[in-house]
């Protein structure tokens, strides 16, 4: 089992676990957690990959540095770290309110950082890690302004039926990542029967998003498996069998 998208970088969490599960992909919200998951995944070759990113609202407010330093560095991590960095992101269109601790940023500079976010992926033929909240019509258009063929996961799919053709007229390599509100949202089963099961990935974006029987607790990585269990409902199938789909997706997105 493999959990796509999980933050484990201190601001999320108070003591690191080695998550017992066959993989874990970390996600970043800004330049310091990008650090910390390439340091992570180096001393845990093999079970951890990184993704460097920045997060379309503003997750760490101290930092001064200009975007383009940023994005600089991103770039300077991923040239020094090909071995451990198999993703970009999470990166995106977010306008709703921010938590307090984070800032807002303003729509123009949320584009302008996505869109380096994205030429960083084509240029180092990453995927990208894409976090939408009520914007994904917004992503879909930049994505599509591209002329090189993108690729990547639209994190926590909750574009109902009506924009999965949209997800998959981006290309081939466009995967749609799932967490554990599928164990408690009755809609979601629905949708997930109309998306091809060789273009769908699990996630738990630990802390947040606890599937049932721990909602309300603390995420963690090793909960993918009651998404894999959900899963393995709605398709019908063994828990083996959808297993086997599903992280050969995983891994071949993110080339693990
Ligand atoms: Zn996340």
């Amino acid at each position: 089992m493999i959990d796509t998208h999980a933050h484990l970088s201190k601001r999320f969490c108070d003591v690191f676990e080695i998550p017992k599960i066959d993989g874990v992909i970390l996600a970043a919200s800004n330049t310091e957690e990008s650090e910390e998951n390439v340091k992570l995944a180096k001393e845990n070759e093999g079970r951890l990959w990184a993704a460097v990113g920045i997060h379309p609202q503003q997750t760490d407010p101290k930092n001064k540095l200009s975007i383009d330093e940023q994005l600089n560095l991103l770039d300077n991590l991923v040239e020094n770290n090909q071995k451990w960095v198999k993703a970009i992101g999470e990166c995106g269109l977010d306008y709703s309110p921010v938590l307090d601790d984070e800032r807002e940023r303003p729509k123009k500079e949320q584009e302008i950082l996505f869109r380096g976010q994205v030429a960083l992926s084509i240029k180092h033929k990453l995927p990208i890690i894409v976090h939408s909240r009520k914007t994904l019509e917004e992503i879909i258009e930049i994505l599509k302004s591209y002329e090189e063929k993108t690729k990547g996961v639209v994190h926590c799919y909750t574009g109902g039926k009506k924009r999965i053709k949209n997800v998959l007229e981006l290309g081939e390599n466009w995967y749609f990542g799932i967490d554990g509100n599928l164990t408690y949202e009755e809609g979601l089963s629905e949708v997930i029967k109309l998306i091809p099961r060789d273009r769908l990935i699990l996630e738990t974006d630990s802390p947040f998003l606890t599937p049932v029987p721990y909602r309300g607790k603390t995420n963690k990585p090793e909960y993918v498996k009651y998404i894999y269990e959900k899963l393995a409902e709605i398709w019908e199938m063994s828990l083996e069998e959808t297993e086997k789909i599903v992280d050969r997706n995983a891994r071949k997105l993110f080339a693990i």
